[in-house]
């Protein structure tokens, strides 16, 4: 069998979509399985577009991914460069070749005469304005000139491009591993700009070249580059390099929240999710997008997440770790219709790979936050928090946010719970519960309890009704970790403070009420 070798071949003109990093995932865990290779490529041809800085970020979003390279940017490889922009020459000789095969030619229209052949067809009632194998012999090009005056426009250095020669009739037929059979006719297609009057090589050139020359077996890549495969088959006719064709595999789209339409950068926003692996600042807007890792994610989650996104393992296991993504994934299992970015579920793999992990990393999540906020904190009391918060937190940083209370007391309350409960009964039991706590000996979880259940049994109160004001007075809201042992947390002193405070506070609204 062909040896395995996949690329992930990025541009680098912004921060690497999620959906770029589901691509670059799928092509890992296929090129792992087969014990094949994984090249990293960057596709930099399109000088336009390019944004500094967008070659590091990929790199770095793939690392954090745990996505790893076997060959190409920045680990080198036996058909380095592997950065397009620096093969530059090398494109020139295959659109030569394909000149010289015939399957290619020169073309000098300037941009007004081609606007001209497009406002002509538009007027003709033509639907699509392509330049195209009708087209094209209206045009001005090494086809319709003579060749003495190609050879001379050539010779005097005016602007051209290299097209493609697009067969007049007939068609061109893949075999998605994906969508199945594709076909389209010749003459739905143009006849594609290979060489840019700049040299450099289009997208669509390059991308086939370097396929080929990099013996890629497999092409997996997003749906949106479907529509250019048939193209891309006809380069490899065009080249006579059928036999060494890639496979194709394009990946199902990512679709908004509610499934309807393509996922994209504007619907993040607007809800609030990250769209990009790691936080990006545009250099160009200057604006901020917060990413994936500084969200809080971690990147198991998100990569076991992304594996969900257009392919599933047939069985009920959700949690997969890489290993088990390498184990289970196959193309076969791949869908054809769009996957819904589903936000919540992502944020559901981050508490499940969140509350696995030790309670020392847990802590040491804790403990950084605590520093940034100048807090001290022992480490037993830091370690018992995390343990009576790991089942109710979905970030990194919730251990903080949503335990504030541990550290200082609230500012604010639960207005409701105080307007509904706090009520004579509920102050005769603060009272006596004050120093029913004053007065046990070891004041923990489980004493603490005792001493709440006989304060309540001996002024007849029930503790249902007691427990949420209770826990108001802590720690300002009506729901929070173990109540019990956030007292045992916060200690025999803070917990009276509170209590004195809300004692002489919430009567106030009490006597209102
Ligand atoms: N450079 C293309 C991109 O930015 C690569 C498409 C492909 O994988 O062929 O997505």
């Amino acid at each position: 069998m062909k040896e395995i070798r996949v690329r992930f071949a990025p541009s680098p003109t912004g921060a690497l979509h999620i959906g770029g990093v589901r691509t670059a995932l799928y092509n890992y865990l296929f090129a792992r399985q087969h014990n094949g290779t994984m090249i990293l490529r960057i596709e930099d041809t399109d000088q336009n577009r390019y944004v500094p800085g967008a070659e590091a970020y990929i790199i770095e979003s793939l690392k954090w991914a745990g996505i790893g390279i076997d060959e190409g940017i920045g680990v080198g490889g036996p058909f380095a460069p592997y950065r397009q922009s620096e093969r530059k020459e090398l494109y020139r000789k295959y659109a030569d070749q394909l000149i010289d095969s015939g399957h290619a030619y020169y073309a000098f229209d300037t941009e007004a005469e081609l606007e001209a052949m497009r406002d002509r067809l538009k007027k003709a009632g033509v639907d699509y304005q392509q330049y195209n194998s009708v087209t094209r012999m209206t045009m001005r090009n090494s086809l319709t000139l003579p060749a003495s005056e190609t050879e001379k426009l050539l010779q005097s250095g005016v602007p051209y491009v290299i097209r493609l020669k697009v067969p007049e009739t007939g068609e061109v037929r893949l075999q998605d591993l994906i969508r199945g059979e594709v076909v389209v006719q010749m003459h739905e297609l143009d006849d594609k700009v290979l060489m840019k009057s700049d040299g450099m090589p289009t997208y669509h050139l390059a991308n086939v070249v370097d396929d080929y020359l990099m013996r890629i077996s497999h092409v997996i890549r997003g749906e949106e580059w479907l529509p250019s495969a048939p193209l891309h088959v006809l380069l490899y006719k065009s080249f006579g390099w059928e036999a060494d064709m890639p496979q194709f595999a394009h990946l199902p789209l990512l679709l908004k929240p509610d499934g309807n339409g393509k996922l994209s950068k504007r619907d993040a926003d607007r809800m609030g999710f990250p769209i990009f692996p790691l936080t990006w600042t545009d250099p160009g807007t200057g604006e901020k997008s917060v990413g994936f890792r500084e969200a809080g994610y971690l990147p198991e989650a998100l990569i076991n997440f992304l594996a969900f996104l257009g392919w599933n393992p047939g069985t009920e296991q959700e949690i997969f770790s890489m290993k088990e993504l390498i184990k289970a994934f196959s193309i076969g299992r791949i869908g054809k219709a769009g996957a819904r970015f589903d936000i919540q579920k992502a944020t559901w793999f981050n508490e499940q790979y969140l509350r696995s992990k030790p309670e020392s990393i847990l802590a040491a999540y804790l403990a950084d936050q605590l520093v940034k906020k100048g807090i001290t904190c022992s480490p037993e009391k830091i370690l018992k928090i995390v343990a009576v918060m790991r089942e109710r937190v979905s970030f990194p940083k919730d251990f903080y946010e949503q335990g504030q209370f541990f550290f200082h007391a609230p500012q604010t309350f639960d207005s409701t719970v105080i307007a509904k409960k706090w009520n004579a009964d509920t102050v005769k039991f603060i009272r006596v519960f004050q120093e029913s706590i004053e007065n046990i000996e070891q004041f923990n979880a489980e004493t603490i309890k005792t001493a709440f259940e006989k304060t309540a049994a001996d002024l007849g109160i029930k503790t249902g009704q007691l427990m949420q004001v209770l826990r108001v007075a802590i720690t300002g809201s009506a729901s929070g970790p173990d109540l019990m042992m956030t007292l045992e947390i916060i200690g025999r002193q803070e917990t009276l403070n509170r209590l004195v405070f809300a004692l002489s506070n919430f009567n106030v609204n009490a006597a209102s009420s």
